[in-house]
């Protein structure tokens, strides 16, 4: 009898290289060639960005398949091999994990995958969940790679919002040299393609963005909308340099998953993400650098945010901010300052704007020139006709914002995984690749 087998798999690469989305492409093409049938893409799910250990973007990955009860085990042992075999390990903090779950995904799992994006979880708890939910899971070397293994398989992203990533991967050889990818076929490809992809390019600066920078196998990545649009937009690339495969994800990247919490200042921990609204309590510091700080009031107490320079035009909007504004922050708390909790904003929806008044002295009532004080309570003198005036005192005069009652995004290059893009395009397609004839053909590539 056929059933669904989930398998989640998590931590093994390391600074040294290797890539989690690598050994989840090698076994799903393994799987796909010994003629086993894919029930979805495979799943490419950030979890909390704000985690301390992580190597990059805390990504997990869950593939699934329709398996026979009989060859189970064989696919257990397959996947073992697999994810021994491609991780990379260093001498600390290399903890490759898998997790295998027959049938539906309980709630609880869901449940504990959502708590994944905005908390830190500890492997005692993964093992209960697990233990609960009827998972099997494996810690190869260290133990914490259980939680993203258990957590990518109850992410739901057949049913919650997700998006597309279409992954080029290294042939070995090539591990650690400079990447080779025609640059103007990028920006040509984004020109066609920008509104059904995203994060191609810097919007600010120009810089390309498809590709990491480290020793791990990933060439090149292009995040969209749908399986056709990062199929169709990695088409138009030219590749300088040969690859081994190719792989669409499923992937919770670009829906601002890990801010759809609500907190309160007094109740932030550090790592946690999530967001909350309150009033600017003070007017914003800018730090040597281009950071700036400010304080936020909420009804439990107050918080320090910091907003990046990197950011761009979120740390310019955060400048113009001043006391009264009424905001909502969204981001992670990294560390405390001086023992309060700050949260490294990634997104600031301006709610309600204080009028910004500034005092000046008026103009003259008989030639229209300014006036200027003659010195403490003794009134004020036309710079112009010198005409005086004992009882007049300056006037209140409303300053424009620069600010406005809009949401501030930082550009793509200062984005996170999991950050939203500013333009999401209304009609997503839903011609999908099916994904059971899915089979990216690397000769149809190189
Ligand atoms: P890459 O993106 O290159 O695959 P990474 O940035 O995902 O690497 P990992 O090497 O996977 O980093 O390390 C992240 C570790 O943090 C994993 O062991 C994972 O189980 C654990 N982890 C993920 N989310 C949480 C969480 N919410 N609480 C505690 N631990 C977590």
């Amino acid at each position: 009898m056929l059933t669904e087998l989930h398998i989640g798999i998590d931590d093994t690469d390391s600074e040294k290289g290797g890539c989690t989305t690598y050994t989840a492409a090698v076994l799903f093409q393994e799987l796909l060639g010994r003629g086993f049938k894919p029930s979805d893409f495979p799943w490419l799910v950030r979890l909390n960005p704000n985690i301390p250990w992580k190597t990059r973007g805390n990504g997990a990955l869950a593939i699934h398949f329709f398996i026979d009860e009989e060859q189970i085990e064989d696919v257990h042992r397959i996947a073992m091999e697999t994810v021994d075999k491609t991780t990379v390990a260093s001498a600390h903090g290399t903890d490759p994990a898998i997790a295998f779950l027959k049938g539906q995904v309980p709630r609880a799992l869901h449940e504990y995958s959502t708590r994944a994006l905005h908390d830190v979880l500890s492997v005692r708890e993964a093992r209960a969940v697990a233990r609960r939910a009827g998972a099997e899971v494996h810690a190869l070397m260290g133990v914490r790679g259980l939680i993203g293994s258990l957590a990518a398989i109850g992410a739901g992203l057949d049913f919650v919002e997700h998006t597309f990533e279409i992954i080029a991967y290294r042939i070995s050889e090539n591990l650690g040299n400079p990447r080779r990818i025609d640059h103007d076929s990028v920006k040509l490809m984004n020109s066609k393609y920008g509104n059904r992809t995203f994060n191609n390019l810097d919007s600010e600066s120009g810089r390309v963005l498809v590709s990491p920078h480290g020793l791990d196998p990933v060439l090149l990545g292009i995040r969209g909308y749908s399986p056709n649009d990062v199929l169709d937009a990695f088409k138009e690339l030219q590749l300088n340099e040969e690859i081994e495969r190719v792989m669409i994800f499923r992937t919770n990247q670009g829906t601002d998953a890990h801010l759809g919490k609500t907190r309160k200042a007094v109740d932030l921990k550090p790592h946690q993400s999530g967001a909350l609204t309150g009033r600017v309590d003070d007017v914003p510091r800018v730090l040597r650098g281009g950071h700036v700080i400010f304080r936020l009031r909420d009804d439990s107490g107050l918080i320090d945010c910091a907003v990046y320079r990197p950011t761009g035009s979120l740390a310019m909007a955060a400048r113009d901010l001043l006391p009264g504004d009424t905001v909502r922050v969204y981001g992670g708390v990294r560390r405390l300052r001086e023992g309060t909790p700050t949260l490294n904003v990634e997104k600031l929806e301006v709610l309600h704007m204080v009028e910004k008044i500034q005092q000046a002295n008026p103009m003259c009532s008989s030639c229209g020139g300014r006036c200027e004080s003659m010195g403490r309570g003794q009134g004020l003198r036309c710079k112009k006709c010198g005409q005086r005036n004992e009882y007049a005192s300056k006037i209140q005069v409303r300053q424009e914002r620069h600010i406005q009652s809009t949401i501030y995004v930082p550009p793509p290059r200062a984005r996170r995984h999991l950050t939203m893009p500013d333009s999401k395009p209304r009609n997503i397609s839903n011609e999908y690749l099916r994904v059971e004839n899915f089979q990216l053909r690397v000769e149809d590539f190189n």
